[in-house]
């Protein structure tokens, strides 16, 4: 084992990161193992990034797992923890990050674009929190970290922010924001820890168009205060503190990592 991994604050933990293939998910997996924990690396499609992602994780001396699984199943949900618990233990963090897009114009909305959003957005979500606490509460305490157990959802600001032409998106998320604070004031009592990370624009393959070339990135600056786009190290950094007792104190909060995009922008010489 590397001495990050022996030392680091989430040494001994175990973490299930959904869409660790790719983007948020890859970096949040992989710094959690930076930090100690051991990880499974959870992906839809995409074997071979997951595979590499694990190779990288097992280079830092922890633990790691692949397992393919569509979040918005609940057979392959629960699958999916069980072999995380046969083989790992038990889980101590888990990440519900699997998010997609379907954007449409709202007249032309699919039934379709909408059910696969709110599917793996929103359903996934909550079949990864249930499937948690059901875990944190079967297994009972351990002395790697004050909390029973930790659940860090990924969001975005849309939970806040409407957003024309992706209404099943900003639907969903605004969904994750209520289910993580309800679930977060369900669970308190019982030592569990529930929050999100709100992320603005992040430079991941979700958005490329907003990003890649230098006149899309020009306009999407213009709605980001700080002046530059994110990286998923940005959000990864949130996650291991959300993840470790440094953050023990908080639970049912959205922690927004957005570059100020939250603070309407547009405000700064209007209004
Ligand atoms: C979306 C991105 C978008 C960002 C800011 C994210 O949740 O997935 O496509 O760039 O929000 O609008």
């Amino acid at each position: 084992m590397s001495d990050s991994g022996m030392r680091g604050t989430l040494a001994g933990q175990k973490a299930l990161v959904t869409g660790a293939n790719s983007g948020i998910g890859r970096a949040i997996a992989l710094a959690l193992g930076r930090a100690g924990a051991d990880v499974v690396v959870s992906y839809n499609r995409g074997e071979a990034a997951a595979v590499e992602v694990a190779s990288e994780l097992q280079a830092l001396g922890v633990r790691a797992l692949v397992h393919g699984a569509n979040v918005a199943r609940e057979a392959e949900v629960e699958a999916m923890f069980a072999r995380a618990v046969a083989e790992l233990g038990t889980l101590d963090i888990v990440v519900p990050n699997a998010g997609m897009q379907k954007d449409a114009r709202f007249d032309r909305m699919t039934l379709e674009e909408w059910d696969q959003v709110i599917g793996v957005n929103l359903t996934g979500q909550f079949l990864c929190a249930r499937a948690a606490v059901r875990e944190f509460l079967r297994r009972g305490r351990r002395d790697v970290s004050r909390a029973l157990g930790k659940i860090i959802h990924v969001s975005s600001v849309h939970e806040v922010i409407p957003w024309a032409g992706h209404v099943n998106y900003a639907a969903s998320k605004g969904g994750v924001m209520l289910l993580m604070k309800s679930v977060a004031q369900e669970v308190a009592p019982l030592g569990i820890r529930v929050n999100s990370i709100g992320p603005g624009a992040v430079r991941t393959p979700i958005n490329r168009a907003a990003w890649d070339t230098p006149a899309a990135l020009d306009k999407l600056l213009e709605l980001i205060p700080y002046k530059r786009i994110g990286e998923p190290e940005d959000i990864a950094r949130a996650a291991v503190w959300l993840a470790s007792d440094e953050s023990d104190y908080v639970t049912g909060t959205t922690l927004f990592v957005d570059g100020g995009m939250t603070l309407y922008p547009e405000f700064a010489d209007g209004g």
